[in-house]
């Protein structure tokens, strides 16, 4: 479950951020969209609302997000992060078609962190998984 709108905001209080009406709207918006937005999709639908903001605002907003640990960044190597503001620990389903990033839960693999460590002697910070496939719209579609 993600935080809800509330808590993330008394915990952007505690930790000092300044709470303007641009990082309000990033942060309700990534709270409610399950889609794993980029930078560019957040910035989109939120322009019609503030006129002055720019791709590099939201940019900076969801680094500040980030430090306080409200949002996960998913770098890929392509330079289009997405953006998470569930911070529990889950699993993602990437459509390959489509590009949708689907949550899905299963028992953290702590396992194969501890093997890692073992074997590479790396003081193991995580690790990500991703399961990859096409999602059941665009099963639909190219069926058709
Ligand atoms: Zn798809
Ligand atoms: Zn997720």
């Amino acid at each position: 479950m993600a935080l809800h709108l509330e808590q993330a905001l008394a915990k952007l209080k505690m930790t000092g951020v300044r709470m303007t009406p641009q990082r309000h709207a990033i942060l309700s918006y990534l709270l409610d969209s399950m889609t794993h937005p980029t930078a560019d999709d957040i910035y989109k639908s939120l322009e019609a609302k503030f006129p002055n903001m720019s791709v590099a605002t939201v940019y900076n907003n969801l680094k500040v997000f980030i430090e306080v640990g409200l949002v996960k960044e998913l770098a890929y190597g392509d330079g289009s992060s997405r953006f998470d503001a569930d911070m529990t620990d889950h699993y993602h389903a990437l459509c390959e078609i489509c590009g949708k990033i689907v949550d899905f839960e299963y028992s953290p693999l702590t396992n194969v962190e501890a093997i890692a460590a073992e074997q590479t002697g790396f003081q193991v910070r995580g690790h990500r998984l991703e399961i990859y496939g096409t999602c059941p719209e665009c099963i639909g579609i190219t069926k058709h």
